[in-house]
C-alpha cells in the first residue's frame, strides 16, 4: 500500500517537471514552452489519468479536511479563451463542494482600490483544511496593469509607489507574501495555462458562432489580444522572477483541453501527496469516550433491535 503511494508520488511528480518552472530561471515562454505539447499521452488515457486524479483529490480533500492543518491555495493564470473555467469545472469534479472556494478576481472595486494592492486577495484565502482556487489573482498586478498601467494610476499609489522599479518591487512582495504563507501553513501552487494564438483565434471564433457560446466572448477580448506580445512577455517576466522553492509555476500546455485539465490535475494532487495529510489519531482517552457512548446507545435499543447494526463493521 505505501508502495503503491510511493510510486504513485514518484509518477506524478516525473509528469509535472517538464511544466515547472525552475526558481531563478529566465522564461521566454515562445521559446521555452509548447502550448501543443502532450507528453506523448493520447487523449482516451489522458482521460483515464484525469478520472484517476479526480478520485485521489476527492480522497485527499477528505484528510485535509480532518487535519485542518494545511490549506492549498491553486492560483490559476492564462490569456483568455486558455480554459480556467472549465478546467476547475473539470478537475474539481469531484470533491467536496464544502472544502473549496473558488474565487474570480475582476476589475477592482472602490473600495478594493482604497487598500493595498494584495488586500482583496488576502481576504479570499482558503482556510485550513480547504483547497482554494484564485480564477485570476494578485498576479493580475504585475499582468493587466503592466500592460494597461492606466490601472496602476487607479490604485491611487503615492509617487514612491509608482516609480521605476515598480514591477521589480511587486515580484518581490509576491514572492514574501507566499513565502509568508507557506511558513504558516498554506501550500501555494502557481499554474499558468499555455494558449497559442492560433488556438485562441478559433477559441473565440467558436464563441462567436455557437449561440449558446456568445455569452462568453465581450469585444475587449479582441482588443485584449491585439496586445498579445505584450502580455507574452509580461507572462514571461512574471515567471521568471515568480517561480521560487516555496510557491513554483507550471506551465500546462493549454491547446488541448484534456491535457490542460490532466495536467492541473496532476499538479494539485501532487501537492497533496506532499502534504500527506492524515486523519487526526484517537487517544485512548478519547477512545474509553467512544467506548462509553457505545454502551449507552447500545442499552437504548427497542426490544427486538439489534443493540448494534453495525458491529460487524467493526474491524
Ligand atoms: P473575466 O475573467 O473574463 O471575467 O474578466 C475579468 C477582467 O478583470 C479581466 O479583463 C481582467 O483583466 C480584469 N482584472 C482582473 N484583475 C484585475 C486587476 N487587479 N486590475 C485590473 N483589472 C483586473
Ligand atoms: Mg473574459
Amino acid at each position: 500500500m505505501a508502495d503503491d503511494m510511493r510510486q504513485r508520488r514518484k509518477r506524478a511528480a516525473e509528469f509535472i517537471e517538464p511544466f515547472r518552472v525552475k526558481p531563478g530561471s529566465k522564461v521566454r515562454l515562445g521559446r521555452d514552452f509548447d502550448p501543443s505539447f502532450k507528453a506523448g499521452v493520447k487523449k482516451r488515457d489522458g482521460v483515464a489519468l484525469l478520472d484517476e486524479g479526480v478520485r485521489l483529490l476527492s480522497e485527499y480533500q477528505a484528510r485535509l479536511a480532518a487535519q485542518d492543518t494545511w490549506g492549498v491555495l491553486l492560483v490559476l493564470q492564462a490569456i483568455d479563451a486558455a480554459g480556467k473555467d472549465g478546467t476547475i469545472r473539470h478537475v474539481m469534479s469531484g470533491v467536496n463542494p464544502q472544502g473549496v472556494s473558488v474565487h474570480s478576481f475582476k476589475v477592482p472595486s472602490a473600495e478594493e482600490l482604497d487598500h493595498d494592492y494584495l488586500w482583496r486577495y488576502a481576504q479570499r484565502l482558503p482556510a485550513r483544511g480547504q483547497i482554494g482556487i484564485f480564477n485570476r489573482s494578485h498576479y493580475e498586478e504585475v499582468l493587466v496593469v503592466r500592460v494597461h498601467p492606466e490601472n496602476l494610476e487607479r490604485e491611487k499609489l503615492p509617487r514612491s509607489a509608482k516609480r521605476a522599479g515598480v514591477w521589480k518591487r511587486r515580484y518581490r512582495e509576491i514572492n514574501d507574501w507566499e513565502r509568508y504563507l507557506t511558513d504558516n501553513g498554506f501550500r501555494i501552487m502557481k499554474v499558468f495555462l499555455n494558449l497559442s494564438k492560433e488556438e485562441q483565434r478559433t477559441r473565440f471564433l467558436r464563441r462567436l458562432d455557437l449561440p449558446d457560446h456568445n455569452w462568453k466572448f465581450s469585444t475587449a477580448d479582441v482588443r485584449e489580444r491585439e496586445r498579445w506580445n505584450d502580455y507574452q512577455k509580461a507572462f514571461s517576466e512574471m515567471l521568471s522572477h515568480t517561480s521560487t522553492d516555496w510557491a513554483p509555476w507550471y506551465v500546462i500546455p493549454a491547446d488541448r483541453k484534456w491535457f490542460a485539465r490532466v495536467g492541473v490535475g496532476a499538479v494539485l494532487v501532487h501537492t497533496l501527496m506532499e502534504i500527506d495529510p492524515r486523519f487526526p489519531a484517537v487517544t485512548k482517552e478519547q477512545r474509553e469516550t467512544l467506548r462509553e457512548a457505545k454502551e449507552m446507545l447500545e442499552a437504548q435499543a427497542p426490544k427486538g433491535a439489534a443493540p448494534d447494526p453495525f458491529e460487524h463493521e467493526q474491524r
